[in-house]
């Protein structure tokens, strides 16, 4: 592969990307950088921690650096993000490449003062990272005009019309269309109707880059599935983990706030610095929890959605399910967590019967089956189909429908072929194409 210097990006970017330690770019930025380079609208699907805000911000950097402003008052780039977490990140990136130039960055997101940030875009700063909500809401006040944006990227669009931000991007593109601007925009999938209807009214003859899509096997995260009977023994597989597992640092995805105080707590007994992380905090209390996961105040950090995505956290050796997402996309994000930048990464996650719905959804979005795994001692009962009223949950022999009988195997850095180790039924359906739905009950002929 090329080296950064074949780019052709100016000298001062390409110290930073020289002091971030980075000589070759991934296949992202080798195929995206180019193109935007020479003007190109892009859009990209990329998988998580493939690299894509470099993709976007050194071509950005490039062609602020080397054109004149379109105007001498509007930001000329605007970065949109879906959580405060990701602009956030984005944001550290950004501020390395701005450092040693004259252009200013600003930073604006929901749950931080209004008029503060008035006063910042007052300031006339050439780029903001943004969240879309709060951006439209100042740009209905007036706080700052977009005629003069020469960039327009969008990270994680369709995390972004998930949220339903779809009337507040639209807003942000009329006010910026103009011929002259050049909008990139990043999806981890785009098998989403509503990408692809932003997609044609934002984008101008696209060039497309599909770089290990959201769903393709990430080498660097060790994938296993756990059946659970119940809370009690979602608790006890944890508890073996956090006893057995040479945990670095672990992300610990529920599915409730309730739970993460509860989970923080049984994981401080176990003897880890835990905190929690959930929607109910202030954004400042948010932000001095990730600030303390991030220095290694703790190892670990439970936590619902809020912060699945945009945190480049590289000593996250484990991320555990302790319930499945409702989104088989989240999936995708919250394993990329971990196993970033070449880093291997371990992916645990239990199934009990309330997530199995969820379960099929995410092999249905991964198109691939997942790999089951067992703890001697642990086993459960439940195995995708339901455990009959009476029975007894924890410890006993696993039913007809075995999961995969396999012990810890942790050094494997491909997940097992998940074919020979499927209970029949969802071989069945795996091998039957992707298309149709697996049956959860019902026994298939
Ligand atoms: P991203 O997909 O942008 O979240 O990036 C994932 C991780 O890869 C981050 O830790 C980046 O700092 C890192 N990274 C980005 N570009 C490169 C590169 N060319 N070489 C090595 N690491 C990189």
């Amino acid at each position: 592969m090329a080296a950064f210097q074949e780019l052709a990006l100016d000298p001062r970017l390409l110290r930073s990307v020289q002091h971030l330690g980075f000589t070759t770019p991934t296949e992202i930025q080798q195929e995206a950088i180019p193109a935007v380079m020479q003007g190109k609208d892009l859009i990209v699907s990329s998988r998580t921690g493939s690299g894509k805000t470099l993709a976007y911000l050194l071509p950005m950097m490039q062609r602020l650096l080397r054109s004149k402003p379109l105007s001498a008052q509007d930001p000329r780039a605007v970065i949109l993000a879906p959580t405060r977490e990701l602009a956030q990140q984005i944001y550290a990136q950004l501020r390395l490449f701005v450092a040693n130039t004259r252009l200013t960055p600003a930073f604006i997101v929901g749950g931080e003062n209004f008029n503060d940030q008035e006063k910042i875009l007052k300031r006339q700063p050439d780029i903001i990272v943004a969240t879309p909500g709060r951006l439209a809401d100042h740009l209905e006040h007036k706080s700052f005009f977009l005629q003069g944006l020469e960039m327009l990227i969008l990270d994680e669009a369709d995390r972004m019309l998930d949220l339903g931000f779809m009337p507040q991007l639209n807003a942000i593109h009329k006010q910026a269309s103009h011929r002259l601007r050049q909008t990139l925009m990043f999806s981890a999938t785009l098998d989403h109707a509503e990408v692809n209807e932003l997609a044609l009214s934002l984008l101008k003859d696209p060039y497309r880059v599909a770089v290990g899509a959201g769903y393709d096997p990430h080498q660097d995260i060790v994938q296993r599935c756990y059946f659970a009977d119940n809370l009690s023994h979602k608790e006890a597989l944890l508890k073996h983990f956090l006893q057995t597992e040479p945990i670095k640092q672990l992300i610990l995805f529920t599915a409730t706030r309730e739970d993460t105080e509860r989970l923080a707590a049984l994981v401080q007994q176990a003897g880890f610095a835990a905190v929690g992380l959930n929607g109910k905090l202030t954004q400042a209390q948010r932000n001095s929890v990730m600030q303390a996961f991030a220095s290694h105040k703790y190892q670990v950090l439970v936590t619902t959605d809020v912060a699945s995505r945009g945190l480049d956290l590289l000593q996250v050796s484990h991320v555990i399910n302790f319930d499945l997402p409702k989104h088989p996309e989240e999936y995708v994000h919250r394993i990329g967590r971990t196993g970033r930048a070449g880093q291997q990464g371990q992916a645990y996650s239990l199934v009990g019967p309330k997530d199995w719905p969820a379960f099929v959804a995410i092999e249905q979005f991964l198109r691939r089956p997942l790999a089951m795994a067992e703890v001697e001692g642990l086993k459960a009962r439940f195995d995708g189909t339901q455990i009959k009223a009476g029975e007894q949950s924890v410890g006993k022999a696993a039913s007809a429908k075995k999961p995969i009988k396999k012990s810890k195997a942790k050094d494997t850095k491909t997940p097992p072929d998940g074919d020979s180790l499927l209970p029949k039924k969802r071989r069945q359906f795996f091998e039957g194409g992707d298309d149709g739905a697996l049956p959860l009950k019902k026994k298939q002929k």
